[in-house]
């Protein structure tokens, strides 16, 4: 078949299932199936395809078809224009988890310092991996629940040539810091915030994701505020804490630790807050 009749077939198909961009999820799957990057894709659009490309792209099709995510078929989703490693173990990094980023470079632009981070619930790795490699000399303390996921983070901390820097560690918030560990110039997390009753109406897709990773089964804040009521105890003073979330908005803390200042996404929608440590 050819190249063009297949992404057209294969857009109807996706079409049917109800993907938001089948015609874009058809061509980087075929990318993917094929190792084409778009150019190539392009310039074959009236060759033949070659008969085990369609079979690989027929089966990842049908994965998509069932609404699994375009990033758990192709095990790779890009964060911060670096590539990492995904799995159903992990959730999905997500685009406006880099306004998390740009929250850390605003607080400290000095990317030459020897800075000491620590983030909860690393899931891939992505953002402690970034920030490994965005500040070349900082040290920084990853943990998850999830032994599955710290396997990912650890293969996409080699990939990015900054395993050496990350120390990760297996455990449930503030068990899985060692006693002696550095006072922190940050402590960052993307937790679980979506609540309980969030979960019922849910896209189909987030349904292939870690549920652990998604939401506390509670009002979507509880982790939040166990992870800002204890930050104090790891922070620098002036240290700062900072905090993704979503529709539950930031929960209250006490002095202190302040909230410094909510961001937004380029939607205009809150996305996390930035807390200050202010010791005397
Ligand atoms: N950002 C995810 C979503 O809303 C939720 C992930 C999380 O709870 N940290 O799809």
């Amino acid at each position: 078949m050819m190249v063009r009749q297949a992404l057209h077939e294969a857009t109807q198909y996706l079409k049917q299932a109800r993907c938001d961009n089948p015609r874009l999820d058809a061509e980087v799957l075929l990318m993917k199936a094929w190792e084409a990057t778009p150019t190539q894709l392009f310039i074959r659009a009236l060759d033949e395809l070659p008969q085990k490309v369609h079979e690989n792209f027929q089966d990842m099709l049908e994965q998509r078809y069932q609404r699994q995510p375009i990033a758990y078929i192709t095990g790779c989703k890009e964060f911060w224009s670096r590539d990492f490693e995904v799995s159903p173990d992990v959730l999905i990094p997500r685009p406006e988890t880099e306004h998390l980023i740009e929250e850390v470079l605003k607080c400290y632009p000095d990317q030459d310092a020897a800075y000491d981070f620590s983030e909860i619930g690393t899931g891939s790795g992505c953002i402690a991996i970034t920030l490994a490699c965005e500040y070349p000399h900082a040290k920084i303390l990853a943990t998850d629940i999830s032994e599955k996921a710290l396997d990912i983070a650890r293969k996409n901390a080699a990939k990015h040539g900054v395993l050496k820097r990350i120390h990760f560690r297996q455990g449930d918030l503030y068990q899985a810091f060692p006693n002696d560990l550095s006072p922190l110039d940050i402590l960052l997390s993307n937790p679980p915030y979506l609540s309980l009753q969030h979960m019922d109406d849910i896209e189909q897709e987030l349904r292939y994701e870690p549920r652990i990773a998604l939401t506390d089964q509670q009002d979507g804040l509880s982790l939040m505020r166990q992870i800002l009521s204890g930050a104090c105890r790891w922070l620098k003073p002036h240290g700062y804490c900072l905090v993704e979330t979503g529709l539950g908005g930031l929960p209250e803390t006490h002095k202190p630790l302040v909230l410094d200042h909510p961001y937004y996404d380029l939607a205009g929608i809150l996305r996390g807050g930035l807390y200050h440590h202010k010791a005397l």
